[in-house]
């Protein structure tokens, strides 16, 4: 495979609203300090962006209450000819 990496570190909109990943995000909540899991495979990422840093909204599980969490998508493509057998 070349190593073109055409997208490497451009911002993309990907167009889609929600997005499933093999990711489990475990933070703690900076109100009462509970550990909240997001299982991305139940749950997802609403409207993600990638190349560029974007805020989730996180639900604690024991306060009630709401915070934000940065993420980093980052999303590369690489592309060559191939050859018939
Ligand atoms: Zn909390």
């Amino acid at each position: 495979m070349s190593s073109m990496g055409v997208l490497k570190g451009k911002p993309v909109d990907l167009n889609i609203k929600r997005l499933h990943l093999p990711i489990v995000i475990k933070t703690n909540c900076p109100t009462c300090g509970h550990e909240n899991e997001e299982d991305l495979q139940v749950s997802n990422l609403d409207y993600p962006c990638t190349n560029e840093e974007c805020i989730m909204e996180q639900y604690c599980y024991s306060c009630d209450c709401r915070y934000n969490i940065d993420y980093l998508l980052t999303l590369d493509f690489e592309y060559k000819v191939s050859e018939d057998e």
